[in-house]
């Protein structure tokens, strides 16, 4: 398979990821990506930039070393009402915006209220992804996620972590096999292979 895109990568802005902005960029090219995206966590979790960042990324180019730049951010969805943690104002300055839910910062709530928060990030016209639905942290009925993402063309993303089972939740591997099964057809192997995004037909 040849991958043209990656859209969900972090650099040390992010405080936890270990390249520079044009590392990054080098590296993408150097892989043939004809697309990056950079989408640094938002401020819920520690140790990443301030907001500000996201306000001045109008400065940063968005053709390097021959590929193209998307910049933006992995905002955290905080609870089951579907409330993110960076304001619009900042969000419309971004090229692409990722949601998703991570411990570090989110309110868990039973299964039906994480749900309605994930469609309600699903339906939120700012998000264009829902960063790794499948990776366990709250447990979710899938289907209605689904429906609601093909409704309001909002991608769903797979990554290595949707591949194992979860650690901390209490939710059954089995919950998160859809998600597996998927990824393990595709024959994904590394990271960067499998942080990929699934449009909805
Ligand atoms: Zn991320
Ligand atoms: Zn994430």
């Amino acid at each position: 398979m040849k991958i043209e895109l990656d859209v969900h990568t972090h650099t040390i802005a992010s405080g936890h990821a270990f390249s520079t902005l044009q590392e990054m960029a080098q590296a993408a090219a150097g892989k043939g990506l004809k697309v990056l995206g950079i989408t640094e966590h938002s401020p819920g979790i520690p140790g990443t930039c301030h907001p500000i960042y996201f306000r001045n990324l109008h400065v940063v180019p968005r053709r390097m070393y021959g590929l193209e730049l998307l910049l933006g951010a992995e905002i955290n969805i905080l609870d089951g009402q579907g409330n993110l943690d960076l304001d619009e104002d900042y969000m419309k300055m971004l090229d692409i915006r990722i949601a998703g839910i991570h411990s570090l910062c989110y309110k868990h709530g039973t299964i039906d209220e994480n749900t309605h928060g994930m469609v309600q990030a699903i339906r939120n016209p700012f998000i264009h992804i829902i960063s790794h639905p499948g990776d366990g942290t709250a447990a979710l009925h899938f289907e209605p996620m689904v429906v609601a993402a093909k409704e309001h063309h909002t991608l769903l993303e797979i990554n290595n972590s949707s591949l194992k089972p979860p650690v901390t939740s209490p939710m059954p591997v089995r919950t998160i096999s859809p998600f597996s099964v998927c990824a393990r057809n595709m024959k994904c192997r590394s990271s960067w292979e499998v942080t990929r995004i699934f449009r909805l037909i």
